[in-house]
């Protein structure tokens, strides 16, 4: 096979833009490759990832690429996302080279991811340059979104936010993880629950679209319903547009992962997960927020707005306590 038509069928394989099928899970799922190849008119070209790469379910469509590497914070027990990595932020013409290759492979980009874990963590000036640029080359482009860690949004003012969202930033996830602070503290996750709600009332104020995931076993048994309640009354402050539940899987090696191997954490059954879920559920008072559990990692689908269909996801969830619904069989279960 010539050289052209091969690095055609690679590029399919690996095209930022057509989602691999590993990530249909809806896993922030890992691109897991160092290279991703881009044909162009003029021959091979080549946008360079540097590890692996995440993004959200929501942008198994975007066009990917790394504003910054790594994570700043780096440091929470159960995450192993960019452990390899050394958090730095990329020149913006490294960056903009990159969106070049992209420019000049696809007419179309309707959406537009900045990575890694924290591109937020930019400088408030360098994020604006980058958004003007954006917008100037990628003028079709209907939203840019990125992941955004408590702290790279609160050492921003609110009118810094409000101009990044004038500029285009349209959308930011955040990792609350747990409303619990004895939680937050045993995992690292070097935030408090109040710290993380301002940071996501902040980007709501800004007129950003807000995404906010947390993670069921997190506090294992010993915290589960502190874990639950205090989750609950976090995200209702924070009123997200989008709220996804994750449930706490162990893959890759971590601190935690380590310490349940060891035995000094327990990682909960998906009975005890169902119930403390349904905490959680009752316990929220949410409207409008767009509610999904429906993640690869958890046990019971759910999916539904609050507070509308709260009772109904409810009813989801006593059915399985009660063995009328089945829980996801662990061979299943992915991140
Ligand atoms: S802040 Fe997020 S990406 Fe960084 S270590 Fe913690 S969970 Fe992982």
């Amino acid at each position: 096979m010539g050289l052209r038509k091969k690095s055609r069928r690679i590029a399919r394989r690996h095209d930022p833009l057509i989602p691999d099928k590993n990530m249909e899970g809806g896993a922030r799922l890992c691109l897991s490759f160092l290279r991703i190849f881009v044909c162009c008119e003029r021959g091979l070209t080549v946008i360079e990832y540097e590890g692996r790469v995440f993004r959200p379910p929501s942008e198994a469509y975007s066009l990917i690429v790394q504003v910054t590497i790594g994570c700043s914070h780096n440091a929470c027990t159960f995450c192993d996302m960019y452990r390899e990595k050394r958090f730095r932020v990329r020149r913006l013409e490294e960056v903009q080279a990159d969106f070049e290759l992209a420019r000049a492979q696809y007419r179309r980009v309707d959406r537009i991811f900045l990575a890694d874990g924290d591109a937020l963590m930019c400088r408030a000036a360098h994020l604006a340059e980058l958004l003007r640029y954006l917008r100037k080359r990628f003028p079709e482009c209907e939203r840019v979104a990125s992941y955004g860690s408590p702290k790279s949004i609160l050492t921003k003012t609110q009118d810094e936010l409000d101009e990044l969202h004038r500029l285009g930033l349209e959308m930011v996830y955040l990792g609350l993880e747990s409303g619990s602070d004895e939680v937050l503290r045993r995992v690292n996750k070097g935030e408090t629950a109040a710290e993380i709600v301002r940071a996501g009332q902040m980007v709501r104020a800004a007129g950003m679209k807000l995404s906010v995931t947390a993670i069921a076993g997190l506090g294992s048994a010993e915290l589960s319903e502190e874990h639950a309640v205090q989750t609950a009354r976090a995200l209702s402050e924070m009123r997200p547009e989008y709220i996804g539940l994750l449930t706490l899987l162990f893959e890759l090696p971590t601190p935690l992962m380590r310490d349940w191997q060891e035995g000094r954490f327990y990682l909960m059954n998906p009975v005890e997960i169902a119930a403390e879920t349904l905490v959680l559920l009752e316990n929220i008072d949410s409207e409008g927020s767009i509610f999904r559990a429906n993640h690869a990692s958890n046990y019971v689908n759910l999916a539904g707005t609050l507070n509308r269909d709260r009772e109904a996801m409810c009813s989801r969830l006593r059915a399985a306590l009660d063995g009328k619904v089945r829980f996801r069989n662990e061979a299943f279960r992915a991140r």
